[in-house]
């Protein structure tokens, strides 16, 4: 049978990390990646309306809003299975603390928190994130209540039984090691912890038994590949209208998994434990 038959017919291909916009083409986009060959996607919250969250001090529409355009996904494009993650983004706690005390910022993403925990209980989503704190350099109090948000965060994931999908600074030996600690502390499992936009650091020397979820360029799902099966694929696809490939395109994991494939970098097997084991075994889920 030729390789694009069977990559097309028996493959399943999830996209760990994606993001909607109401402004973008999410629908669009979505059925441009199911003609690429892509499966599965797991669409997670991000801030939409600033000042929204600023008047309300709540996350409820930001989650509503992510769930509403899920919906619209599985509505016109149901040939994909949709899965969505929730929870307060890191950065969200500078433009908090901009207009509120530091520790009336931190209840609101607590909230938001128990908000994203009530979600996956209900089954509405499948884990918590991204959550963790800001990507660049910031104030150390800010670093100090973020870890506090976070390990929160990391506490309910465990009583919800699902992982937590972690945004953070680049992850350096030292930020897996730190951030596995943070889960021993709330006694969530490593295994549930699983870090977006990562390298390819799959083996647990690497990554401390945390859960890579690797940024899909070639040249990292190669060197990942050559070495193990335990990782998931991502794009981080915006679809920002006012940042056009910002990151990885919609149609970035279907291909480079083809491109696995037709190079034999990795067999049926292989792929079909990548994208679909690992995820299920994760979230719980049935893919
Ligand atoms: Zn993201």
């Amino acid at each position: 049978m030729p390789a694009q038959d069977t990559f097309e017919n028996k493959i399943p291909i999830l996209d760990n990390h994606i993001h909607l916009d109401p402004r973008g083409q999410m629908e669009e986009n979505i059925k441009r990646f199911a003609k690429a060959g892509g499966t599965h996607v797991v669409i997670v919250n991000k801030p939409y309306r600033e000042g929204e969250l600023l008047e309300t001090k709540s996350y409820q529409k930001t989650f509503d809003l992510t769930l509403s355009m899920a919906d619209k996904c599985r509505e016109s494009c149901p040939e994909v299975g949709v899965y969505v993650v929730l929870g307060p983004y890191p950065v969200d706690l500078l433009r908090l603390t901009e207009k509120m005390s530091i520790s009336d910022a931190k209840k609101v993403m607590c909230e938001g928190m128990e908000l994203a925990k009530k979600y996956v209980v209900e089954g509405a989503a499948i884990a918590i994130g991204e959550i963790g704190r800001p990507h660049f350099q910031v104030e150390h109090d800010i670093i100090k209540c973020s870890n506090e948000i976070l390990t929160f965060g990391m506490e309910c994931a465990k009583d919800a039984g699902c992982p937590v999908v972690l945004h953070t600074e680049s992850a350096s030996e030292a930020v897996w090691r730190e951030l596995a600690e943070m889960a021993d502390s709330v006694k969530l499992p490593r295994e549930k912890v699983i870090k977006h936009f990562a390298p390819p650091a799959v083996q647990e020397t690497e990554n401390f038994g945390l859960f890579p979820s690797i940024l899909a360029s070639k040249h990292s799902v190669k060197e990942a590949v050559a070495r193990s099966d335990r990782f998931m694929m991502e794009t981080d696809f915006l679809d920002d209208p006012a940042r056009p490939g910002a990151v990885l395109g919609i149609t970035t994991v279907p291909k480079v998994t083809k491109m696995l494939l037709q190079n034999e970098l990795a067999d049926e097997d292989k792929l079909i434990r990548i994208h679909k084991d690992n995820a299920e075994k994760l979230y719980g889920i049935e893919m």
